[in-house]
């Protein structure tokens, strides 16, 4: 095998590596299917296994209660920014409350105003998108047609502790990019979407869990496919998904049940990972300045800045040279972005940890 190197890109991003070399082994043929996982049909038996598998061992993960569906949908995490609005929104005369927390939250609000009335309910602008908003700040419409929030921002590494309080308006969340991290409480949301090549798998697949009777308000006469319950009347098939995402989707629920236990395990996995830098940061006596408010910090993005551009610039070039990959923060928010998902063991971030201390104690004269 080629070596691996610590990748610590925000997406598509790291997968774990009895994923891969599953996926390997079946690439050439699937057990007893003699035919390659890219060569199915997708109206075969075997993968009517894959895709029932992927969906029982989402529903077990997440304890999905029975009056919600699962759907393996195409177009990303960004095509849910348009396919909210356009089934819950257009023609309701209500309008829709937008919590935003940062660039993919704000992205959701701009394709919704194209279906109706947007209510910035919450803007994290005037703090540069540092943190996450206290219930107490938020004064959310009971008329609305629905609540979006995101729950983990990618970009600024800002996240939801807990899920905003909606009441009986249905609580609609972008969960992409923290989605399989932690326990969820399905039961408080309307729907949850997640782009899978986050945490989930590769790009290619965006999951969405809706509850039954969200289904009922859908509009007649939608494009089939921009239709939530045709897609679900058609269980995920009106047309060919994703067969290769989904199937790899299901490789790594397996591994999360078996090598992971559940999602208490592997919230206290990320909680320890997270925790390392977190530290490192917070004991830098200032030559680390984290992006994000402490009761905001994320877990699955970990973002701060160095006391120089240059100083950023050497930070990068020189954690490459231990095998410390993607560590480039996002252009609109700079410095450097941890993506520790899943599937990045505590080894790496051990290692990421361990070279800040020394980059630190080599450059310090240089704090600004
Ligand atoms: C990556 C990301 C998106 C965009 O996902 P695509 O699959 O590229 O459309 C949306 N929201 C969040 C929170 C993300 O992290």
């Amino acid at each position: 095998m080629e070596k691996r190197v610590y990748n610590f890109s925000p997406g598509p991003a790291m997968l774990p590596l009895e994923v891969l070399e599953a996926a390997q082994h079946d690439l050439l043929a699937l057990p007893s299917v003699g035919m390659s996982i890219l060569e199915i049909s997708h109206r075969s038996k075997s993968f009517d296994q894959i895709i029932g598998e992927t969906e029982t061992n989402l529903r077990q993960l997440l304890q999905i209660p029975n009056n919600y569906r699962v759907l393996f949908l195409q177009g990303g995490a960004t095509l849910q920014f348009s396919m909210v609005p356009i089934n819950f929104l257009r023609g309701t005369n209500r309008p829709a409350d937008y919590i935003t927390t940062g660039t993919w939250g704000i992205k959701a609000a701009k394709e919704a105003q194209r279906e109706g009335e947007v209510c910035l309910v919450w803007d994290g602008k005037s703090d540069n998108y540092s943190r996450v908003p206290q219930p107490n700040e938020l004064k959310l419409n009971p008329e609305a047609a629905y609540v979006h929030f995101t729950s983990n921002e990618t970009i600024e590494g800002v996240e939801f502790r807990t899920s905003p309080d909606s009441g009986n308006v249905p609580l609609v969340c972008d969960m992409s990019s923290d989605f399989l991290a932690r326990p969820v409480r399905v039961e408080r949301y309307g729907l949850i979407y997640a782009g899978a090549q986050k945490n989930a798998g590769p790009a290619g697949v965006t999951i969405v869990i809706i509850r039954d009777d969200l289904l009922e308000r859908v509009p007649d006469n939608l494009h089939t496919m921009l239709d939530y319950r045709l897609q679900a009347k058609n269980k995920s098939l009106y047309n060919t998904p994703p067969v290769f995402a989904i199937y790899t989707v299901m490789l790594v629920t397996r591994w999360l049940i078996k090598k992971i236990g559940d999602l208490q395990n592997m919230a206290a996995r990320n909680q320890q990972k997270s925790k390392l830098l977190y530290d490192a940061i917070d004991q830098s006596n200032g030559f680390y300045r984290g992006h994000a408010q402490p009761d905001s910090r994320s877990l699955m993005n970990v973002t701060w800045r160095l006391p120089t551009a240059e100083l950023e610039q050497k930070f990068i070039k020189e954690a490459q040279a231990r095998d410390l990959y993607e560590l480039k923060g996002h252009r609109s928010v700079g410095g450097i972005r941890a993506s520790i998902y899943n599937a990045m063991p505590t080894s790496g971030v051990q290692v990421l940890r361990d070279f800040m201390l020394e980059f630190q104690t080599n450059n310090a004269d240089q704090k600004s």
